[in-house]
């Protein structure tokens, strides 16, 4: 037997759902963690908090060309299934399914999924049609693997927030809980997409979080979210970011835009160009 470890690989939906079946006969408990793939240890957080939660996870990766608008990086997103397999055998995962974009999408296919308010404004404003394919790949990826939860990062709010109102408005029987977010010691979240900055742009890089958790201390001592938000704004365009898309506070759970922390928990978002690079970040407030 090889002394590494090895994940079990389905590139085909009936023989992942046999493998579900058997499973389910021997009352296990599913969690599926859907990515694009390009894993780093932000996505390994997800597959060890899915190990804690059920008896058995299942790691998708696909990279979902619906997601990704025209001018997007659908074709350098970073690709690399060798390393990304080696990390699931090492992180307990049992079963890796990594289906093909003609099975996903065959010749025909005419569904989309929108998910409005949620879906507006933020990312939504600024990627059309995005979350309507997040929404459709993940309500496909659900009805494949039938998981008992499915997890999704934090990192990512918008997308945690049209995932759970997809799956509550369509009575998708699964529990979805999001995960904090990974960040490396400097505060810069993790995300697959820190590979393309230059080692200038990876220096200036942290101060998107610390923008951000600035804007959340000042709502949490009271003060009001706008000029917390100019000032942010300023400061981030001062360390070199532009354009910066958005920085907004929103409530939590509708992501309305929200004046202060009056009326309960809100939500810091910001999505931020450093050069070529696009990065978003949020943090918790109130
Ligand atoms: P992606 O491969 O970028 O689609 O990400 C797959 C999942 O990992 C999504 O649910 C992301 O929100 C989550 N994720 C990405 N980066 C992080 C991070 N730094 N910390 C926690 N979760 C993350």
């Amino acid at each position: 037997m090889s002394s590494f470890p090895s994940v079990p690989v389905f590139d085909a939906v009936a023989p992942l759902q046999a493998q579900v079946a058997a499973w389910r006969a021997g009352q296990e408990r599913l969690v599926l963690v859907p990515t694009m793939g390009a894993l780093h240890a932000g996505h390994l957080a997800l597959m060890a908090r899915a190990r804690t939660i059920g008896t058995r996870v299942v790691a998708s990766i696909f990279v979902n060309p619906t997601q990704f608008g025209p001018n997007e990086d659908f074709s350098r997103y970073p690709r690399n299934t060798e390393a990304d397999l080696a990390l699931l055998a090492q992180a307990g995962v049992d079963a890796a399914y990594l289906p093909e974009a003609s099975a996903m999408y065959p010749a025909g296919f005419s569904t989309r999924i929108e998910v409005a308010e949620v879906s507006e404004g933020l990312c939504g404003a600024v990627r059309p049609g995005h979350f309507s394919g997040v929404a459709t790949v993940v309500t496909k990826l659900l009805n494949q693997v039938q998981p008992d939860v499915a997890l999704f990062g934090e990192k990512d709010f918008q997308q945690l927030q049209v995932i759970r109102r997809a799956v509550r408005d369509l009575d998708i029987p699964v529990s979805i809980e999001g995960v904090p977010t990974l960040r490396e010691p400097d505060g810069l979240a993790l995300s697959s997409r820190n590979r393309y900055l230059g080692p200038q742009e990876r220096a200036q890089a942290p101060r998107l979080h610390a923008v951000l958790a600035r804007i959340a201390e000042g709502l949490v001592a009271g003060k009001p979210a706008d000029p917390l938000v100019a000032q942010g704004r300023a400061a981030l365009e001062a360390a070199g970011f532009g354009p910066v898309q958005y920085l907004e506070v929103r409530d939590a759970d509708s992501l309305a835009p929200v004046p202060d922390v009056s009326g309960g928990p809100v939500r810091v978002l910001a999505a931020a160009y450093l050069g070529t690079t696009r990065l978003i970040d949020n943090v918790a407030a109130g």
